[in-house]
């Protein structure tokens, strides 16, 4: 299974047009909303994981949004976490809505980097600073 990770900024022209329901339609893609910001009038953002058996479908359901006026950028940022000075106090967790940072059994901080949608709220949170984004 292909798969992208995109952010996309839309013109306030076309926030109210349903362009993310035509890849589903007419490119067959699976969507998976990271995050949105749209707000009818203004321009909107949207970070998408676009998903189908085939790269190329991904690509032409891309340069179908581009064609429409959308902006798109891969999404090169990443959560990188320092495991050896986290003292594992949780507080990064309170803020991850995502659930990428969570605590085991053992109450040891788990870092799931496929859920990661690179908000960066846990790096501000980290009492530690031991948390950055990486681009
Ligand atoms: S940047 Fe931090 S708070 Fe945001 S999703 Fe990633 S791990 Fe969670
Ligand atoms: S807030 Fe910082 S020190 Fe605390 S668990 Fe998260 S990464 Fe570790």
């Amino acid at each position: 299974m292909a798969k992208k990770r995109v952010v996309l900024t839309f013109p306030p022209e076309l926030t109210e047009i349903p362009l993310t329901y035509h890849l589903v339609k007419d490119f067959d893609l699976a969507i998976n909303i990271l995050k949105a910001k749209i707000t009818p009038g203004e321009e909107g953002k949207l970070v998408l994981e676009l998903s189908n058996g085939s790269l190329e479908k991904i690509e032409d359901g891309l340069d179908y949004l581009e064609k429409h006026g959308v902006t798109i950028q891969p999404l090169s940022k990443e959560i990188v976490l320092d495991e050896e000075k986290c003292i594992n106090c949780g507080a990064c967790t309170a803020v991850c809505n995502s659930k990428a940072l969570s605590m085991d059994a053992d109450a040891r901080l788990v870092f799931n980097k496929e859920s990661c949608i690179v908000c960066e709220l846990c790096v501000s949170a980290c009492p530690m600073r031991v948390i950055k984004v990486m681009f």
